[in-house]
């Protein structure tokens, strides 16, 4: 056993991936829609374009310039966000399916396409 350090966040399946396109359905953010930026596994977090942005104040240096105040994501539970569904354009529930190419895919549950092309 390794040496317990900080709590890790018990690691559940993310589903998503890159430029996936999702909607915020909860907290303050709620509504929100945005393309994931990054898929942050061992948190479970996702970091969505223009969603939960924080302001950061950076002092000037060669590699950011003028310094001041950066807007930036801040990283969501995973949990907070849903696949919206490029078919029916809402968020939707998807499961996974083997396709005749066996490759793994989302299937949207409303409309039964699949959402990866
Ligand atoms: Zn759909």
């Amino acid at each position: 056993m390794p040496r317990a350090a900080k709590p890790k966040a018990e690691p559940v399946p993310i589903r998503l991936k890159r430029n996936d396109l999702v909607e915020v359905i909860t907290g303050k953010e709620k509504g929100k829609t945005g393309k994931v930026l990054k898929v942050l596994r061992e948190k479970n977090q996702v970091l969505v374009e223009k969603v939960n942005m924080i302001k950061r104040h950076t002092r000037p240096s060669p590699t950011t310039g003028q310094g001041g105040i950066v807007e930036k994501e801040a990283p969501l539970m995973v949990s907070k966000v849903m696949l919206i569904c490029p078919k029916c354009a809402t968020a939707t529930r998807f499961h996974m399916t083997v396709t005749a190419e066996k490759k793994k895919s989302r299937v949207c549950r409303k409309c039964k396409d699949l959402i990866d092309g």
